[in-house]
């Protein structure tokens, strides 16, 4: 029971890293295609992610706070506010937005369009 709960900590620690990456790179002034894509991606990233306990409680929180994707700020600030909310359902404490800009560096260099440029 405690190894489960370990492994499904670890699975939450890796996502949670990737996921807010994701948002960081994402473009500050998206296309529309770029903006439909990060939708689909985050709905079927929560429908699609392994611990399905997880994966239905994430898609109710979906359903209340539908994913902000008109730009990097609005995309990374909906994401790290619904983490605080799965944060507050499990008794952790609340992540300061304000300090995203340094948490989510991928030390990709230059690259300064994100993985769409
Ligand atoms: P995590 O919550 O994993 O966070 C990792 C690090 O991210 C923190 O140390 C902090 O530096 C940073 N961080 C914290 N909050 C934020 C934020 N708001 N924005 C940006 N960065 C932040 N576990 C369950 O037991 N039940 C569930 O229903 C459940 N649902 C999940 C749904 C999803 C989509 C994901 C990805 C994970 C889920 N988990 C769930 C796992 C859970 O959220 C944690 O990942 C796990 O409990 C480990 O917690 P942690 O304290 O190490 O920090």
């Amino acid at each position: 029971k405690l190894g489960n709960e370990t492994v499904k900590a670890e699975l939450g620690r890796a996502t949670w890293k990737y996921f807010h990456t994701v948002m960081a790179r994402f473009p500050e002034k998206p296309t529309e295609d770029q903006k439909e894509a990060l939708r689909s991606y985050i709905y079927l990233f929560a429908r699609l992610y392994p611990c399905g306990e997880c994966a239905e409680h994430f898609m109710q929180h979906l359903s209340k706070y539908p994913p902000q994707v008109s730009s990097r700020n609005a995309a990374s600030g909906w994401a790290c506010f619904v983490h605080n909310e799965v944060n507050a359902m499990l008794g952790k404490p609340e992540f300061d937005c304000a300090n995203l800009g340094e948490s989510y560096d991928c030390g990709c260099g230059g690259d300064e369009e994100g993985s769409e440029g």
